[in-house]
């Protein structure tokens, strides 16, 4: 199976940031900040109903190195697009700055808007995370600037709130808080087990290690498709079913009263959105207990019990990540799901750690049968959120 783009092994996204601001702009760098990529264990589409999530950093992480200028102007360049962008206090409103800049300049607008100065600097950006497969880089993108640009100036319990503003109202894309809270907050061998209603949070141990335990990334390479549409259409599905219930958010509805709720919905569509948002916000319960207990190969089935929910009663899946699961499953994964919105991306599994290649190679195999693109696959541990390098 391919693996993850490896020609820079040998030297880490912050040390290729603080050697490209002196390349491109011929300053040494006042601050260099990185922070992860995510991959959400458990608990998706729960979200935007107010609902809990597990995610847990990657180790793979976005450095932006960044040094003050005397100019009117910020400009920022990216290893990924070998391309430089400037934009002055001017564009610091709403929407001014398109394309993947507009991450960077959203930042210093969503910061000076939360009334932390922000003065004029380069920037260089250097990233291992996947782009657009579901892993977050743009709040890995976010939070390592806005460590670049403010540091300690901000406190850090404002930081996903600061980069969710500036992802939500000045690029325009309408994600929860679940990504900037994982790239700021999380912790090495933890899940973040987070409350999406009031933003609160524990530290839940995951230390697959210790267990002789691994998780598999497989990114299916699966083209997105229909994905603002589609996610439009669930979050208004469930609006409208929360409505109908007389509840704020689906999240509300307790598992013990599902099919009470069940029998007071009139269409089936309806009825399955409702049972997925439920029984999920219950799993990822149900997978804090386990983990807290110490029990992470037990989590398995719940792990696939997901898959199949997201599968037939939310329908957010593509071929692509039910074959990557089933496979993953016939070659012996303890349990398996997509990850991220769904309609492409990727797909967790739980392996021993001895089972890498086995599973890998099920998965290709599998691939390769159905004629889709070869996938990549890597192995993940639970990593650290936003951090000073
Ligand atoms: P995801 O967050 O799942 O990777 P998104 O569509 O939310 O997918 O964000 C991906 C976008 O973020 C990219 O298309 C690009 O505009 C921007 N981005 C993320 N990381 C970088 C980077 N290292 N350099 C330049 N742009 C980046
Ligand atoms: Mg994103």
């Amino acid at each position: 199976m391919g693996h993850a783009d490896m020609s820079h092994a040998d030297m880490s996204p912050a040390a290729r940031a603080r050697k490209a601001l002196v390349e491109q702009f011929g300053v040494a760098p006042s601050a260099v900040w990185s922070a992860p990529g995510r991959a959400n264990l458990i608990g998706e589409h729960t979200d935007y109903n107010d609902g809990y999530v597990l995610p847990f950093a990657l180790p793979h992480r976005t450095a932006v190195a960044a040094a003050p200028v005397d100019g009117p102007c910020w400009t920022v360049w990216s290893e990924h697009t070998n391309e430089r962008v400037g934009f002055g206090a001017d564009d610091l409103t709403l929407g001014r700055v398109d394309g993947w800049a507009g991450y960077v300049a959203g930042v210093s607008w969503a910061l000076r808007d939360a009334g932390h100065p922000v003065e004029p600097a380069v920037m260089a950006v250097a990233s291992d995370v996947p782009l657009g497969a579901g892993l977050s880089s743009s709040a890995a993108l976010e939070c390592a600037a806005l460590g670049a640009l403010a540091g300690d100036a901000a406190p850090i319990g404002e930081w996903p709130r600061i980069a969710q503003r500036a992802e939500n109202a000045y690029v325009g894309m309408p994600c929860g808080i679940m990504d900037q809270s994982a790239a700021v907050l999380c912790e090495r061998g933890h899940a973040l087990f987070l409350d999406c209603r009031d933003s609160s949070y524990q530290q839940v141990p995951f230390d697959l290690d210790g267990a002789g335990l691994a998780m598999v990334l497989i990114d299916t390479r699966a083209p997105h498709r229909l994905v603002s549409g589609e996610y439009a259409a669930r979050r208004a599905d469930c609006e409208a079913a929360a409505k109908t219930l007389g509840v704020l958010a689906l999240r509300d509805v307790d598992s013990a009263a599902l099919d009470e709720a069940l029998a007071r919905l009139g269409e089936d569509v309806t009825r399955r959105r409702v049972r997925h948002v439920v029984t999920e916000n219950q799993r990822v319960l149900d997978v804090v207990t386990l983990l807290r207990a110490g029990w992470i190969r037990e989590i398995g089935p719940l792990l696939t019990a997901s898959h199949t929910s997201l599968r037939d009663d939310f329908e957010v899946t593509v071929p692509q990540l039910d074959t990557a699961v089933s496979a993953a499953i016939a070659a012996g994964a303890y349990g398996a799901r997509m990850t991220g919105g769904g309609f492409g991306g990727c797909v967790l599994a739980l392996i021993d750690a001895a089972a890498e290649q086995e599973v890998s190679a099920a998965v290709t195999a599998a691939f390769a049968q159905a004629g889709f693109d070869r996938p990549a696959a890597f192995l993940v541990t639970p990593s650290v959120g936003a951090s000073a390098d």
